[in-house]
């Protein structure tokens, strides 16, 4: 049987797109690197809250998303091996009636960009701790709970400064490309 692999989707295999719309909508032009903190839109006014929602809400942000280094390639090997669930958080801070979008639009890429895996293996959730995977792949620290024998932690603008030491206690291991997971797994 094959072993279940957990991968997540937005700052792990593709990204970009969030942060497109928010340079659109705030006419800027910041990095992932002007960031240390997980919601991008948090430097966004609350007076402008309900404009965002709304600008967000009629853009696809999977338009400008890219594939993150080799993940596309390292994505179709691994599928030869592991039985892979595409676990993918969807809701929208502060405008969650307009998250049913963003899970369309999630789908419609996944179709799109990575036709080779079984669209029953897309799991649509905020609440990751509840899969149980052999192994898991997140940028998100809170997203590597529950069960797995191999956790690891994708590295992304906001999970930069945890140290080496808190992710051990979490019997967490810190990844920063799609050749490092290949060297693991493969
Ligand atoms: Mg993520």
């Amino acid at each position: 049987m094959k072993k279940k692999l957990m991968i997540d989707m937005d700052d792990v295999i593709c990204n970009g797109g969030f942060l497109h719309l928010v340079n659109k909508f705030t006419n800027k032009n910041y990095t992932l690197n002007d960031f240390e903190k997980y919601f991008l839109q948090d430097i966004i006014p609350e007076t402008k809250k309900e404009e965002w929602i709304n600008f967000f809400a009629n853009n696809n942000m999977y338009e400008r998303a890219c594939f993150i280094g080799s993940a596309f390639e390292t994505i179709k090997k691994l599928n030869e091996q592991y039985e892979i669930f595409i676990v993918t958080a969807y809701l929208i801070k502060d405008g969650i009636q307009i998250s049913g979008g963003v899970l369309e639009d999630k789908f419609n890429w996944l179709q799109k960009e990575l036709p080779f895996i079984n669209p029953c293996n897309y799991v649509f959730t905020d609440n990751k701790d509840i899969i149980d995977c052999d192994i898991k792949i997140d940028d998100k620290l809170s997203n590597l709970t529950g069960n797995a024998k191999i956790k690891l932690l994708f590295t992304a603008y906001h999970n930069k400064n945890l140290t080496d030491k808190e992710l051990n206690k979490k019997n967490i291991k810190r990844i920063h490309t799609w050749e490092e997971i290949a060297d693991i797994l493969l």
